[in-house]
């Protein structure tokens, strides 16, 4: 039987997260949240006559993700006019660029669950304005809301370089943490500002030949990037063993019975008519402004991945999971130049604040603990003021309540005791107490050692230093003479 491969190519349309819009004054608004029809004017319903302006932030936008995805920046940008007739494009054309788009010849490396890396090209990299937003009634009836008309936008289209659906979600994946980092988009696929389509088609293992193409839609979650992918791989692969053919076409993905649809057969490029938009001279970016731009590119992910474990010694799941998020990274950044050991600080946060953040639903910008509360946490642990576990329980109210460690220790007297006269005194009452458990522990039941352990720390509600009174359990016990008269 014919092995197949898949080739796939995706293209990313994500919003740029401006003040305003692309050709317009108008500002750009939360699609689900503004009210519709409210941030519009002539430029962007599309009125006759009215002239567009770039902005110049959008493109400053544009030209970060160019740079971050490794593209070449093209000096001489021109834009065009895509026309279609839709009633989401209220001028029958989108402002898009074709021929000269602003990025090309990029690339971006994924790491893959069997913990290689592989690196996919990046075809291009241009700018766009968005259409507006249909709903469709259950009456037949549609709505428009023209709110997102004109907003910023950037496609992304990668060299068909993926092969399966497990790599087109960790391309997407890693897409989209560059854009959160580099503070262009928010992410929210939920809310369609971050967007994937990928084309997909198979061939035999081996050829060089591109086979037939679909291109997907409605994949809202990067779960369905991968099922919906992956399910259309193998319908594909299907049709062709059943000695069918493949239509060119853009197939839907159905969330509920999680397969793919027919949606429309496909048009070819030349239908959209492209032509140079005739109202927008061309954007000339010269090298001065390229290389402002790159010099002011946060340190992006992978870099700080790699400088957390050559700098902190940190592992690599740590570091990757530090990493994550821009916010999360400069969070923890902030506390180890406050000071004290960058791997004690990676575990409180990765095992203890993660743990409180999950359970009370907030994000790291959210949440009322500082990084300085947390160095100070670790300071009153690493001076032996308080113990692990009461740290747990310090941290778990300084969460809630935004109080500094210290403030808590104190008004709740969780210091350890760590006065060796008073431990002393106290593990010789109570070695006095259990004349029976310290014969037989002195007779060689070891076990026992643990039971007096917990005995000092019952008495002390816990607050004892456990590792001085380890000390002193060793040397009481093993020393007749300086306790019990046995
Ligand atoms: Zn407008």
């Amino acid at each position: 039987m014919t092995q197949y491969e898949a080739v796939i190519g995706l293209e990313i349309h994500a919003e740029l997260m401006t003040r305003s819009k692309m050709f317009c004054g108008c500002r750009v608004v939360d699609s689900v949240e503004a009210p519709p029809n409210t941030a519009v004017c002539p430029v962007c319903l599309g009125m006759p006559g009215m002239l567009p302006v770039i902005n110049r932030q959008a493109v400053e936008y544009a030209m970060r993700v160019a740079l971050a995805l490794n593209c070449t920046i093209q000096h001489h940008n021109i834009f065009a006019r895509k026309n279609y007739f839709y009633p989401d494009l209220p001028k029958a054309y989108q402002i898009s660029q074709y021929e000269l788009p602003l990025g090309v010849n990029g690339w971006l490396d994924i790491e893959l669950d069997s913990g290689e890396t592989k690196r996919i090209g990046i075809r291009r990299v241009h700018m766009e304005e968005d259409t507006g937003k249909l709903t469709h009634l259950e009456d037949g009836g549609s709505l428009v809301d023209y709110n997102r008309s004109g907003v910023p936008l950037l496609e992304i289209v990668s060299e068909p370089d993926i092969r399966s659906g497990e790599e087109a979600r960790a391309y997407a994946m890693k897409v989209r943490q560059i854009l959160r980092y580099l503070g262009v988009n928010s992410g929210d696929m939920e809310k369609g500002v971050f967007r994937v389509e990928p084309n997909i088609s198979v061939r035999p293992a081996g050829s060089q030949i591109l086979g037939t193409r679909t291109e997907l839609k409605n994949l809202n979650s990067f779960r369905s990037l991968a099922e919906g992918t992956a399910y259309e791989i193998a319908r594909q692969i299907a049709v062709l063993r059943d000695g069918g053919q493949v239509v060119q076409e853009t197939r839907g993905w159905h969330e509920g019975r999680r397969e793919t649809f027919t949606q429309r057969v496909k048009e070819e490029a030349e239908d959209y008519r492209y032509f140079p938009e005739p109202d927008l001279p061309p954007l000339e970016i010269d090298n001065a402004w390229i290389e402002r731009v790159r010099a002011e590119l946060p340190e992006l992910p992978d870099a700080k991945i790699a400088r957390y474990r050559a700098e902190y010694g940190l592992t690599e799941y740590d570091a990757r999971v530090l990493a994550e998020e821009r916010a999360v990274a400069e969070w923890f950044e902030t506390a180890v130049s406050i000071g004290s050991d960058p791997k004690t600080i990676a575990n409180w946060i990765i095992n203890d604040l993660f743990r409180l953040m999950n359970e009370h639903k907030q994000s790291i910008t959210e949440i009322r603990i500082s990084p300085h509360n947390l160095v100070e946490l670790i300071q009153l642990v690493s001076n032996q003021t308080i113990n692990n576990n009461t740290a747990k329980e310090v941290l778990a109210e300084m969460f809630t309540t935004g109080q500094p460690a210290q403030t808590i220790v104190q008004s709740r007297g969780l210091a350890q005791i760590s006065d060796e006269t008073t431990l002393r005194n106290l593990i010789n009452q109570i070695l006095v107490n259990h004349p029976e458990e310290v014969i037989a522990y002195r007779n060689g039941k070891q076990q026992l050692r643990g039971w007096f352990v917990g005995q000092v720390m019952k008495a002390t509600r816990g607050q004892a230093n456990p590792a001085l009174v380890n000390k002193l359990l060793t040397q009481l016990l093993n020393t007749p003479s300086d306790n019990t008269n046995t």
